[in-house]
This record gives structure tokens, C-alpha cells and sequence, in this order.
């Protein structure tokens, strides 16, 4: 049932939203009910708008507490047109594809369209620091939360992490703000402008949302540089070969940012290396080094993680022992390459966020022991070519977790000691349990989303570390 509240200027304990309201609002509808479309409704509402939220699914109580108590009128399970291409503006959810009938209308007549972060990005000054690539964004921007955080910086996290950039600006802006922006976010952003972008890598993703073209995709990441200027610094990864021919583009452009390319070893024009087992980041504002070993994050692309995570630190005017303390302390984020413990001389690893295989491939790579690799799920039209290698030099056995395995059969049986099927965790981890011996690593890193068995990859992780410690 659709659920129409009457604004009233009553609410919101003593603020009086009406008090600087213009004579005739403009009305902005925000499509999407969830974290970033409360936000942008509670910070449009506070500003003045005559806001409308739509939602073609349930609302969850939790967001639909925060529309009644600041007594947005919204509506659910449907989209009602005249309520909705009356728009000034629409802020959408970046889940929702530009192909939604409700949303090609909205194209159609030309309403302006922008994500949550543009949106709030109108209503602060604070320092942005923005976060985006194929893998490694989730990571990368808790790590320099982290950081900021430790050092004492008044500073938010948003973006796909936590509270929605527009509900921490309507309640407590801060002085900074780390944000890991997806492709669908930068999709919508048009004027918002970064202090500091990080682009970490790109390789195919999500390509169902670009008409299956990965230059498109490719060029959504690239709206991150938009609006950046010389006093703005652009940190990438210098090795990835898609950014290569892009930043030599980018670099003919007039006033573009100040580049700060990293990579695993020194090279002309590199700010953050690794040299004799340690980290280098050299920065106008100073130079930092650090023993490798000593870096929290273990792995390749961890270590790439790291270094972006330094140079923006040392850009932020962070003290290095600070930096050095926040590196060497960080716990990591749940899924992602996350020790679970350690069972009669076997290491469990869950690093269910795996959901591609190039995150698999490195998890691979920062393996030392013989593994035992759970990997499955439902296939993205992975190529496991860009693995063959690593499980041949580096598996005791895989087990294929999931309800179909037979691609995985196809390529990989013959390759690798022993192939195995479970249709549950639990099978999974009893398998990996008979199997692995002393010394040997147990990884679930699937390569795959996980939709065919659990919720989602969270469910996935989860489940494994039941599993394990129950073994
Ligand atoms: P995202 O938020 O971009 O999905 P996460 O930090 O959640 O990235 O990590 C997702 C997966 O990718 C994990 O399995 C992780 O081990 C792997 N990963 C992390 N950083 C990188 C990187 N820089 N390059 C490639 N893979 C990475």
C-alpha cells in the first residue's frame, strides 16, 4: 500500500524547516528508500525542498523511522508518476538502472538526475577524499578512515560504507570526508569535486549496467577526475594497463590534477614504491618510509592499498609516526582476506568479498602455504584462465561450492590433486577439514557472486567462519 505523510513544520525537535523555506519549493524526488535515499531526503528536507521519496520495494522500518520522524512524505512497493515526473530534480539510488521504466521517463523529459554524493557534495566544504576501482575501494577507504581517524582529523566515512554522505552532512558535517564511490555513484556526479581521487585499478565489472562495454564502464570510473584541478591530487596505480593510455589523455589537459602514481617497484614518475623491503612515499609535503614487514595488510594488492592510502595521508599532512602506527595497526575489514583461526596447524582464511577472479588471483598470490580453495557460486562469465596458473602451482584441491559446478569441473579437474563438490558450508568446511594438512592454508576465496546458495557474500563469510569455528 502506498503511504502518504503530510509535511509537517512541526517536526524534527525545535527545528523550524520552514523558517528559511522559499516562497515555492522545489521538489525533489529521491527514487530509492534505502540508505543513501534517506539521507539525501533528511538533508533535502533540512534545506528546504519539497521532498518526495519513492520506493519500488518495501521500505526498511529503519529508513522509514527517519522519513517519519523528519516527516518526509514517501511512498512504497510502486511509483506513482504525477507525484514523480513533477520533479525540479531526482536524486536516484545507484542500485536502480537507468533502464527502469520510471527512470527513462525521467531522461526522457529531461529532469536532472544525481546521485546522493552530488547531492550532499552541494551542502558541505569539507575535504573529500574519494575512493573508487574494480577492487580494493572498500579496503583502501576504511584504511585511510583509519588513518584520519587516528590522527584526530573531525572526519565521516560514506559512500558504499556506512552513513550516507547527505544524513552526516544534515547532522554533524565534518572537516573531511573518505568516500568509496562505486561506478553507479559516479555515474551521477557531475560538478562534485575531489580534494584527493584514488582510482585503484580497473578490470571488467558490472558491464550488464553499460551496454556490455567496458569502455563505458572504464569512463564512469574516470568521473572521478572531473572538476579536479592542480591543486587537487589524482593517486592511481601506475601498473594497471587500462588507466595507462587514459592518463596519458588525461595528462594533455589543461590544469588536470597533480598525479601521484604508485606501484610495486620504483620507475620514473612513481611517488609510492617499495625498495630493499621498504615503503617509499615521496610528496611535496614531505617523504615517508616504513619496513614493508610491518604493514598490517599482507599481500600484493594490500600493499597497493597501502601505498595510496600513504600518499593521500602524507597529502593530508599526517604525521608519519602516525601513519606508521595506523598502517602497522589496522585490522582489516570483515571478508576480505580476514583470518579466521587456526585449526590443528591449518590457517582459515575467509575472503568471501572474492566475488571476480582477480580478487581470487590475488588472493592466491599472497598465499605461502599449500592451499585447499573453496571457490562457486553463481558465474559471472569468469574466465578462470587468469587463475590456471597460480592453482596449479599453489592448490593441494579445490572444492567447488555451489549448485552448479560443472564449468568449474570443465576447466579445472586434472589440473589440481582432487576436485571435490559441497552444496552447503558446512560440507565445504568438513571437506577442506579432511583434506588439508599440517602447514596448509584453507581459503574460501570464490570468485563468484554467492547468490545461488547464501543471502550474499556477507551471509557467504559468515556461514564460513561458523563453520571453521565449530570444527
Ligand atoms: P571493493 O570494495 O572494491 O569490492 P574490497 O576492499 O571489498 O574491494 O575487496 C574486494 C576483494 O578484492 C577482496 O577479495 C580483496 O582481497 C580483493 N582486493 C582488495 N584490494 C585489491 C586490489 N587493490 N586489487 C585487486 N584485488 C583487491
Amino acid at each position: 500500500m502506498a503511504q502518504f505523510i503530510n509535511i509537517s513544520p512541526k517536526e524534527n525537535s525545535g527545528l523550524n524547516l520552514f523558517d528559511f523555506a522559499p516562497l515555492t519549493l522545489k521538489r525533489l524526488v529521491v527514487l530509492g528508500g534505502g540508505e543513501s535515499g534517506a539521507g539525501a531526503a533528511v538533508l533535502a528536507k533540512k534545506q528546504g525542498f519539497d521532498v518526495f521519496v519513492s520506493d519500488s520495494s518495501e521500505i526498511k522500518p529503519k529508513y522509514r523511522d527517519i522519513l517519519e520522524k523528519y516527516g518526509i512524505a514517501y511512498e512504497e512497493k510502486q511509483h506513482t508518476e504525477e507525484l514523480i515526473l513533477n520533479a525540479n530534480e531526482v536524486v536516484k539510488s545507484p542500485g536502480i538502472p537507468d533502464k527502469a521504466p520510471i527512470v527513462k521517463k525521467l531522461i526522457a523529459q529531461e529532469t536532472p538526475i544525481v546521485s546522493e554524493i552530488e547531492f550532499a557534495g552541494r551542502y558541505t566544504s569539507a575535504k573529500m577524499i574519494c575512493i573508487t576501482g574494480s577492487n580494493g575501494k572498500t579496503t583502501t577507504t576504511s584504511l585511510i578512515y583509519h588513518i584520519l581517524k587516528n590522527a584526530g582529523l573531525n572526519v565521516g566515512l560514506a559512500g558504499n560504507i556506512g552513513d550516507s554522505l547527505a544524513l552526516q552532512v544534515a547532522e554533524n558535517d565534518y572537516d573531511y570526508y573518505v568516500i568509496e564511490l562505486s561506478s553507479f555513484q559516479l555515474d551521477g556526479m557531475y560538478d562534485f569535486r575531489a580534494g584527493i581521487a584514488i582510482l585503484l585499478n580497473i578490470t571488467p565489472d558490472h558491464l550488464d549496467r553499460y551496454n556490455y562495454k567496458f569502455e563505458n564502464y572504464a569512463a564512469a570510473k574516470f568521473r572521478i577526475l572531473q572538476n579536479q584541478t592542480a591543486e587537487d591530487a589524482f593517486i592511481y596505480w601506475n601498473d594497471d594497463p587500462v588507466l595507462e593510455l587514459r592518463i596519458k589523455n588525461y595528462e594533455l589537459r589543461e590544469n588536470h590534477a597533480t598525479l601521484y602514481p604508485f606501484a610495486e617497484k620504483k620507475a620514473p614518475g612513481v611517488k609510492a614504491y617499495t625498495e630493499n623491503k621498504q615503503i617509499n612515499i615521496e610528496t611535496p609535503k614531505g617523504n615517508f618510509t616504513m619496513e614493508e614487514e610491518l604493514v598490517a595488510l599482507t599481500g600484493t594488492h594490500n600493499l597497493y592499498n597501502s601505498l595510496a592510502a600513504g600518499i593521500a595521508a602524507k597529502l593530508l599532512d599526517i604525521k608519519n609516526e602516525d601513519i606508521r602506527r595506523s598502517l602497522s595497526d589496522f585490522k582489516g575489514v570483515e571478508h576480505r582476506l580476514e583470518k579466521v583461526a587456526h585449526v590443528k596447524g591449518v590457517e582459515y582464511i575467509n575472503d568471501s568479498k572474492a566475488t571476480n577472479v582477480n580478487s581470487t588471483w590475488y588472493a592466491l598470490q599472497s598465499m605461502k602455504t599449500p592451499v585447499v580453495l573453496i571457490l562457486g557460486g553463481t558465474d559471472k562469465g569468469n574466465d578462470y584462465k587468469e587463475i590456471e596458473a597460480l592453482v596449479e602451482g599453489k592448490c593441494r584441491a579445490l572444492i567447488f561450492l555451489g549448485i552448479d559446478n560443472a564449468k568449474l569441473h570443465a576447466f579445472f579437474d586434472g589440473k589440481v590433486g582432487q576436485t571435490t563438490d559441497a552444496r552447503s558450508m558446512e560440507e565445504a568446511v568438513s571437506q577442506a577439514y579432511e583434506i588439508a594438512e599440517k602447514g596448509d592454508t584453507v581459503l574460501l576465496s570464490p570468485c563468484c557472486a554467492s547468490f545461488d546458495l547464501f543471502q550474499n557474500y556477507e551471509d557467504r563469510g559468515k556461514q564460513f567462519k561458523d563453520c571453521v569455528r565449530h570444527l
